[in-house]
């Protein structure tokens, strides 16, 4: 082993991976073409900027991550993210010229969070430092008071929040692998819902070449991807394996949607080993929302709400 890449070779990595990623897509499913175009370039900043962001999460060892985990809490709720205003807010100058070159009603959008900046109303930096993934109300009360549409704001935050969450994420939780002490559904990390579910037939950072599919959740909040064996529901925790079902097309083999028969829950899977690129969680859940449809068209329920 020749030791971790350079910063600059995992950046040009992460670029190809996310441009090869979104090519088969978009080839795929020209449909969401236009919105592949502009939340590319959201993305691409967003791994570009990696080095220059700053957070300074609460220090914490194996040991304290494996004793938050088996009390059932996620670290947000025992550490200190070290998130910084500084980092958050140049960030923030910087999206805000991706979304105003994007369209006509983002620029609005845009110019309007810039006037009630100007006139004091509005503090940006308190505001991106207290997002969470239950705290919607704090992106619907200000998209409500300055008159913007509540998606469009919620995601600007979150095109500023994710990558930096994505560093304590690592600080924390730097491996992808099985955490035994964890029985929660929700994200080790952050607690928000998994957004995404992947298979891997891959051979696994632990070296195991079995042909069996491992299974990862993803969390769209902060990035973090962990492991899971059990099959149970995580909604109903129904491990009988007649409740387990998914719908699948061969048109899209590498998208499925697994469902609870129990309770009518559904989540998103994509099966990496079927994909040229990486998963990008944020590029992922953009382009699969023809599976929701299909989803709620048949009376499932989507996990959040059940969170
Ligand atoms: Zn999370
Ligand atoms: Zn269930």
């Amino acid at each position: 082993m020749s030791g971790s890449p350079s910063p600059e070779k995992s950046q040009e990595a992460a670029l190809k991976a996310l441009e090869r990623r979104a090519d088969a897509i978009v080839k795929a499913r020209s449909a969401y073409k236009e919105m592949v175009d502009f939340y590319l370039t959201v993305f691409r900043r967003q791994i570009e900027w990696r080095d220059r962001l700053a957070a300074r999460p609460a220090p914490v060892d194996r040991e304290q991550v494996r004793t938050c985990l088996s009390a059932g809490e996620p670290l947000i709720e025992r550490y200190d993210p070290g998130l910084e205003s500084d980092s958050l807010l140049a960030l923030w100058a910087e999206m805000k010229e991706v979304f105003r070159r994007g369209n006509a009603v983002l620029c609005k959008a845009v110019e309007k969070i810039e006037e009630v900046e100007r006139s004091g109303d509005f503090s940006p930096a308190s505001w991106l430092m207290e997002q969470r993934p239950e705290r919607g109300c704090l992106v619907r009360e200000v998209a409500e008071r300055i008159g913007v549409e509540e998606p469009m704001l919620a995601s600007l935050a979150r095109a500023v929040t994710f990558p930096h969450w994505r560093l304590v994420a690592a600080s924390w939780l730097p491996s992808s692998g099985r955490l035994h002490e964890w029985k929660r559904f929700c994200c080790p990390t952050c607690g928000d819902t998994p957004a995404l579910v992947e298979l891997c037939t891959a051979p696994g950072e632990d070296g195991n070449i079995s042909p069996a599919p491992q299974r990862f959740m993803h969390c769209a909040f902060c990035g973090s991807r962990w492991k899971v064996e059990d099959m149970k529901c995580p909604a109903c925790a129904s491990t009988k394996s007649g409740d387990a079902k998914y719908y699948f097309t061969s048109e899209e083999p590498e998208l499925r949607i697994d469902f609870c028969k129990s309770c009518n829950h559904y989540v998103k899977v994509i099966d990496s080993g079927k994909i040229s690129g990486e998963v990008h969680v944020g590029l992922e859940l953009l382009t699969t929302a023809h599976l929701d449809a299909i989803a709620q068209e048949k009376n499932l329920t989507p996990l959040e709400t059940c969170a």
